[in-house]
């Protein structure tokens, strides 16, 4: 049974001082609680260390928002998978369409980035989807394929099962403007049958596909609500505690 998953993405946002705040709010409001769904917050490098030191990761997973594509060595200013591990985290976003369209990410960066987090036991949550003129020119089920294609059907059907998929149209992302809860469903299903042509149908069924793009606790349950929509990824809406357990509470 593939599990039900709620990320929060804090992008560039929060000082220390206000992510470790926000990140032990929402800590306390998952301590008595009983969600539905695993919850995981990734959070800015410089966060990491301090919000593993106050949060039960039994109960909130932690994450990284990237991770550089090399394992060590002269890469001013990047940092790399195992550095992401020895702080506590255990999940790191790659491929977001921040990272593809201002930072030049390709397929072939995020193919090495996806296997350095594998071999430093962090969970890739891999993020996939089209930009508005490929929503309007009817091109999209291509282009997520080929952005799952590229950087992930190189993996063994064993490394596949460990990564989780984000579906975020691009024009969805942080504009307010949610797929319909059809639209999410027609791409996740049609994601799952490449999974399924690539890997088999266990794999497929086995995979969590979440959506992302202006998901908050007004629209989450009609999205959760789909049979092949297995979360969310958060943006805006994790900078709120409040915001962000209304949405893993609309599981
Ligand atoms: C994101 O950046 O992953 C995202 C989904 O952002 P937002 O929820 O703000 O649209």
């Amino acid at each position: 049974m593939r599990k039900k998953i709620v990320a929060g993405n804090w992008k560039m946002n929060t000082t220390l001082q206000e992510g470790v705040a926000l990140a032990k709010e929402v800590n306390e409001a998952l301590k008595d609680a009983t969600p539905k769904c695993d919850v995981v917050i990734a959070v800015p490098f410089t966060h990491l260390a301090s919000i593993n030191a106050v949060i039960d990761q039994n109960k909130l997973g932690l994450g990284a928002e990237n991770c550089a594509d090399h394992k060590s060595g002269a890469y001013t200013g990047e940092v790399s998978a195992p550095m992401v591990a020895s702080t506590g985290a255990t999940y790191v976003i790659l491929g977001h369409s921040e990272r593809r369209q201002y930072y030049g990410e390709t397929s072939e960066i995020l193919k090495e980035k996806v296997a350095l987090a594998l071999e430093n036991n962090l969970t890739p949550i891999f993020c996939i989807g089209e930009v508005l003129e490929e929503r309007e020119n009817g091109t999209y089920h291509d282009v997520v394929k080929k952005q799952i294609e590229e950087a992930l059907f190189n993996l063994s059907a064993e490394d596949f099962g460990k990564i989780i998929l984000a579906y975020e149209p691009v024009w969805a992302i942080g504009t307010g403007k949610t797929a319909t809860d059809e639209q999410a469903e027609d791409m996740h299903a049609y994601i799952r049958s490449v999974i399924a042509d690539r890997y088999g149908k266990e794999v497929a069924e086995n995979t969590s596909i979440l959506y992302g793009g202006s998901c908050k606790p007004s629209n989450a349950a009609q999205l959760f609500a789909k049979p092949d929509v297995d979360g969310g990824l958060i943006g805006g809406a994790s900078l709120d505690a409040a915001s962000f357990m209304g949405i893993v509470n609309a599981f």
